[in-house]
């Protein structure tokens, strides 16, 4: 990847959306852990407000909504992907208690103490870990809970060139211990925190995008900036499967104090 764009934020939002809206889940991830992490939350009602933070074309929105009660906003800033989550959200009858808005997670329309469950999987690294805890408690009910992914080290030093790659992309990130911390600091007791299995990255990431690849490429024939952005979701791959003992997406539980 010498002299190629290196980080997934410098190719077109358009171009990513159009790769990333042919995929069930937009980030690694699956049912199971979506399931495991609901499983650590207290106190299920009707009246159950629910936030999902940049939910993409809603591939986890729906298994929670299928898991509890009440109502999920979710939110992203993809006008694409929002009108996909919607449209999913009919097709499984789920439209009376799941709605997509198109917005940005550092400028939310919320009311304060607003939502008893703030969700986010693959995304808060885009506010930054430590501000989005901050941010979003203001909209969380005391006692309510957040549940987000982030990238995480298992290790205290890792090789440069894996080093160098998430360092780039996400110049925050730390190990579990660091996290938690940082968690703990911003006013929340930790309930859980878990890594999300290999499968989560293999089964539902790497492997579906092999299949839309050919067809991506197809549809965006000659388009230079089409080829380079599978090259680098390719390279994501191999960096993943030659790496994956130091670092991966960690599930982190709290509940505002
Ligand atoms: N949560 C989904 C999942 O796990 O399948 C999507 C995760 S994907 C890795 C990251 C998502 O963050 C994308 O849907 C992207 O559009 C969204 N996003 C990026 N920046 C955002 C922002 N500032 N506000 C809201 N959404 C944002």
């Amino acid at each position: 990847m010498e002299n190629e764009k290196t980080l997934i934020t410098d190719f077109d939002l358009d171009l990513i959306c159009d790769y990333f809206g042919r995929l069930d889940r937009q980030g690694p991830g699956n049912p199971e852990s979506t399931i495991r992490a609901l499983s650590f939350i207290d106190n299920f009602s009707d009246e159950l407000k629910i936030a999902d933070f940049a939910c993409g074309t809603g591939g986890q929105t729906m298994i929670l909504a299928q898991n509890t009660k009440g109502t999920i906003t979710g939110l992203d800033i993809s006008p694409y992907f929002i009108e996909k989550f919607n449209t999913n959200a009919e097709k499984l009858g789920l439209q009376n208690r799941v709605k997509g808005i198109v917005c940005s997670m550092d400028n939310l329309p919320f009311q304060n103490e607003e939502f008893n469950v703030i969700w986010s999987e693959g995304a808060i690294a885009n506010i930054g870990f430590e501000k989005g805890l901050n941010y979003w408690k203001g909209f969380l009910k005391k006692d309510g809970y957040i549940a987000v992914t982030y990238e995480s080290w298992f290790t205290d030093e890792r090789p440069t060139e894996i080093e160098k790659f998430w360092v780039d992309a996400v110049p925050e990130i730390g190990t579990i211990g660091h996290n938690i911390s940082i968690m703990q600091k911003a006013g929340y007791s930790l309930v859980a925190a878990f890594v999300l299995p290999e499968r989560c990255w293999i089964d539902t990431y790497f492997t579906p995008q092999k299949t839309i690849q050919k067809t991506f490429l197809e549809k965006n024939a000659g388009n230079k900036a089409a080829e380079d952005f599978v090259k680098y979701m390719k390279y994501e791959e191999e960096l993943y499967l030659k790496y994956k003992q130091y670092y991966g997406y960690v599930f982190y539980i709290g509940k505002k104090m």
